[in-house]
């Protein structure tokens, strides 16, 4: 079968007008993961060829008998943060590498008609950039092997990148969904913080995190929403506002619409040529189209990383608190008493980034230092939310880069944990500011992907489909090839 590259909407359609099974087309999926899990590493944890059977023959009783949603029978990947009833979930750390979740989330659970193949390697607790600080190894590229992918869900990004998956979830806190999926050249959608629940996805940053997808095309994004979006009592950030048709209009153009492009975004360190390129390509394209495209400031955004920084690490150090050997985690067999419980779980099971932010979360949260780090990045979070609330007064939608660079390679960024952050310097002031925001693939060089990205109102997640469904339909480019 040879459908694998089509969007879930067209899969929809065929497995509606019978085309295939959802039990064939399950497994062309599960095949094409058996070729390339030792190449690309995608999936910390791969299911079964008898349990993905199980789930599709499920899927397809469903269809016979009529009771059809978008979702029955779409093979899936989750980021391995979303909990799973009997399916193990690791966050990619050691500490949870043998932790099997007792329910599943929302996000699961609003999927129960689709087939889940297997969950997604990640940077471990959705901390990083590159999906190298993953405990089961780096996930590569699918383009240029020895390319990252981008990181946290590196895996997920690839999964659908390279047809491993129709779409796959991920959560995007500071850029986890939008930078990979720029790097692997798929479409990355973060919605408005609350939109979607976060009910049984492991905590990373609580104030930050959402929950997305990455898909093949817009219009799926826009479909995934319709389905997941929605007030959830177990999640108490959920907005109670009714879901929209987000898919509705998304074919209506460009004309007449007010975008604009932040100056402060080509300003930020590092910013490549190409990427420079092909943000003015859109532009063009946008005023050819009747667009009215003009150039915007977010005067914040030079602060917005280090704002992150303090933030993220604060609240992660007191969301990973729990992993201590007693309430979550593996504890050592050895240990004589509580004390060294903690140490020796706590030792032993993170890895280098979380240690790292731990440590300086506890810094930043502790009571001498809280009014000069913690309490200061909230007002800067202030400001640069403020930003868009002022831009978007004059625009309707924004348009810029998704990340300074083309994928880098593994290991390059290492040794330096800044350089690692900078990657996020495009995609941290939307989640600061709780906006919703989409990357889409727009470009290539050299054959490494380049994602533009686009980013609109609160909860006006209708432009931004639109917007990004025009570019996506009119913009004229070269696609990279896989490498595997
Ligand atoms: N790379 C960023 C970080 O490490 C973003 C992570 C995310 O969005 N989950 O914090």
């Amino acid at each position: 079968m040879n459908s694998m590259h089509l969007p879930v909407h067209q899969l929809r359609a065929d497995l509606d007008a019978k085309k295939y099974s959802a039990q064939e087309l399950a497994s062309s999926y599960m095949k094409r993961i058996h070729e390339t899990q030792k190449t690309l590493n995608a999936f910390i944890t791969v299911l079964s060829d008898e349990e993905v059977g199980k789930r599709a023959a499920y899927a397809d009783e469903l269809m016979r008998v009529g009771k059809t949603s978008f979702l029955t029978g779409i093979p899936y990947a989750a980021k391995d943060i979303f909990l799973t009833r009997g399916i193990r979930t690791t966050a990619a750390s050691k500490i949870l590498k043998e932790y099997v979740a007792t329910y599943d989330g929302t996000a699961i659970e609003k999927s129960a008609d689709a087939v889940l193949l297997g969950k997604a390697n990640l940077d471990e607790f959705a901390m990083g950039s590159s999906n190298e600080y993953s405990a089961f190894g780096p996930v590569k590229n699918p383009y240029s092997l020895e390319h990252v992918p981008g990181g946290s869900s590196g895996g997920s990004a690839v999964a659908v990148a390279s047809q491993q998956a129709a779409f796959a979830f991920g959560t995007d806190t500071g850029g986890s969904i939008r930078l990979p999926a720029g790097f692997s050249s798929v479409v990355g959608f973060k919605p408005t913080y609350g939109r979607i629940s976060r009910y049984g996805v492991i905590a990373m940053d609580s104030s930050l995190d959402t929950v997305g997808f990455l898909t093949q095309d817009v219009r799926d994004s826009a479909m995934l929403l319709e389905a997941l979006a929605g007030r959830d009592e177990r999640d108490s950030t959920t907005i109670d506002r009714p879901v929209e048709k987000y898919s509705e209009g998304m074919e209506d153009g460009v004309a007449g619409m007010r975008i604009g492009i932040p100056k402060e975004y080509f300003e930020v360190d590092g910013v490549q040529e190409p990427v420079r390129r092909s943000i003015e390509d859109i532009r063009a394209l946008l005023e050819s189209l009747g667009a009215t495209v003009q150039e915007v400031s977010l005067p914040h955004t030079r602060y917005a990383m280090a704002a992150y920084y303090i933030l993220t690490p604060s609240e992660v150090s007191s969301n990973l608190a729990k992993f201590d050997g007693i309430r979550y985690g593996t504890r050592p067999l050895n240990a004589k008493n509580l004390d060294e419980i903690y140490l020796e779980t706590r030792e032993n099971g993170f890895g280098k980034e979380a240690k790292r932010r731990i440590m300086l979360g506890a810094f930043t949260l502790s009571s001498n230092h809280i009014d000069s780090y913690y309490n200061k990045a909230l007002k800067v979070r202030r400001l640069a939310a403020q930003d868009f609330e002022n831009v978007f007064k004059e625009v309707d939608m924004i348009v810029c880069p998704t990340t300074p660079t083309v994928p880098f390679k593994l290991g390059e960024r290492m040794t330096d944990p800044v350089s690692m952050y900078v990657a996020d310097s495009l995609t941290i002031p939307t989640s600061l500011a709780g906006v919703p925001a989409l990357s889409l693939p727009v470009a290539s060089h050299n054959n490494l992907p380049i994602g533009a990205q686009c980013i609109a109102r609160l909860f006006d997640e209708r432009t931004l489909f639109r917007v990004a469904r025009t570019i996506e339909r009119e913009l004229q480019w070269t696609k990279p090839r896989l490498a595997i």
